[in-house]
């Protein structure tokens, strides 16, 4: 699955792919627990989403929650996740996202309590992410104008920091934000420690222009 894959993926596919990221996303050490979540846009337009509080290496398929677009639950016999308007918000706000992720991933997180954005220093990290990852203004957690806030940074950049607490990641679909997570979180950490050694050199701005418009060409079919 690479970022301009666009063979969609079947519902049966979609739930299988977001159980195994959600597990995934606890072995590579994004969350600890049950923390963290993650939705994928179904091909009838509804949203499967992790549930509430659930170990991770249990979940099985059945766990899984479908809701709609305004956040009704459809399927399934577990509670959605706290942080449900997060995810349907930004799937519903932006229709080219087929995926979602929130994580705590440990150096996004320093950055996210410093309201410190992570920047785009890498040419590949402008190409999967669309530029630097800003930070969202605080909201409190599991709460509607969290979910707006933080749907508001994203579409034309793959991430965002949620401030005091962690990390938003969209793709076209679950091991695509998989994967934008993690690069995202071995980035947090090259830069911190790139900074312990000395001043971090910016990429020439042309650059980042280029490489960022691939990202949303990628995405949006444009380059602005
Ligand atoms: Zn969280």
């Amino acid at each position: 699955m690479g970022l301009f894959d666009k063979e969609p993926l079947t519902d049966a596919e979609t739930r299988e792919q977001l159980l195994w990221v959600a597990q995934e996303m606890l072995r590579t050490n994004l969350v600890e627990g049950t923390a963290g979540n993650c939705a994928a846009r179904l091909p009838d337009g509804n949203a499967v989403l992790t549930p509430s509080s659930l170990d991770y290496l249990t979940m099985t398929l059945d766990d899984l929650v479908v809701c709609d677009m305004e956040g009704n639950v459809l399927d399934g016999h577990r509670s959605p996740t706290s942080e449900k308007a997060l995810h349907i918000t930004a799937l519903r706000d932006h229709p080219e996202i087929g995926a979602t992720m929130h994580c705590h991933a440990k150096f996004s997180t320093m950055f996210a309590l410093t309201r410190t954005p992570i920047p785009a220093v890498i040419e590949e990290f402008d190409v999967f992410v669309g530029g630097d990852v800003d930070v969202a203004e605080y909201k409190t957690t599991g709460t509607e104008e969290l979910a707006v806030e933080v749907a508001s940074h994203v579409g034309k950049k793959a991430a965002v920091l949620m401030a005091n607490h962690g990390l938003f990641a969209v793709g076209t679909n679950p091991k695509d934000v998989l994967h934008i997570a993690a690069l995202i979180e071995r980035t947090a950490e090259i830069i911190w420690g790139a900074r312990v050694l000395g001043t971090v050199v910016p990429l020439p701005d042309a650059v980042n222009q280029q490489f960022s418009g691939y990202y949303r060409y990628g995405r949006t079919g444009s380059f602005d």
